[in-house]
């Protein structure tokens, strides 16, 4: 068995969602050496690195991580490669529709835009990135899938009304959705679909964005 691993390193000030606090890092220097542990602290937003939308991302009454059986975080997904997408690229129903023409219920959809290779502190990264349509969203939605994921901070684009109808239309069919995955050259050679893997960490049913570790697993 072998896992590829599909997600982005958090570090201190890491890039994402513009509108959040950037991950604050206290990292002590070697105190294992003078006082015998080292022991860090991290303020982190609950939506930064690769992360879970769950959701009640949009409201209050709908579903957390802690709500969903855990089975639910694994399943057969399909990678979908828009290779070297350009800024604001619009992925539509159209496009789904054309790599995914039998798609099975309860599947998941990764989206690859290449987009987590230019992560950094630049407007084009933060306000310019592919994005699902609402259209793509309602695609997924009638398919009945169980996640969908893409390689930079937001499925549906950095503006509203887009971003928060694109968000919605998937969280309002109980999908998850996981933000930040970044894609090496490996996952795109694999039989299609993929065994993929993203647990949440266990949190309070109130908290609606859930660290996870992603996971192409090879049997
Ligand atoms: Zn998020």
């Amino acid at each position: 068995m072998r896992l590829i691993d599909v997600s982005q390193t958090l570090e201190h000030n890491s890039p994402g969602a513009p509108f959040y606090p950037r991950p604050r890092f206290k990292l002590p220097r070697n105190k294992a050496a003078t006082e015998g542990w080292n022991a860090e602290m991290l303020t982190l937003p609950s939506h930064c690195g690769t992360h879970l939308d769950m959701p009640n991302h949009k409201l209050a009454q709908w579903k957390s991580s802690s709500e969903f059986p855990l089975e639910v975080f694994v399943g057969s997904a399909h990678v979908l490669y828009f290779r070297d997408a350009a800024p604001r690229t619009q992925i539509t129903a159209s496009m789904l529709k054309e790599k995914l023409p039998n798609l099975a219920r309860n599947r998941i959809v990764l989206i690859a835009t290449g987009w987590a290779q230019k992560r950094g502190h630049n407007d084009v990264w933060y306000y310019d990135v592919p994005y699902l349509t609402p259209d793509a969203a309602g695609f997924l939605a009638d398919h009945h899938i169980t996640g969908v994921g893409i390689d930079h901070w937001t499925i549906g684009g950095s503006e509203d009304p887009l971003m928060s109808l694109t968000h919605t239309i998937l969280m309002a069919g109980n999908c998850w959705i996981v933000e930040n995955l970044k894609f090496g050259l490996d996952a795109f050679d694999l039989p299609q679909p993929v065994e993929f893997w993203a647990l949440p960490i266990k949190l309070s049913k109130q908290v609606s964005g859930c660290f996870c570790r992603a996971v192409i697993r090879i049997p």
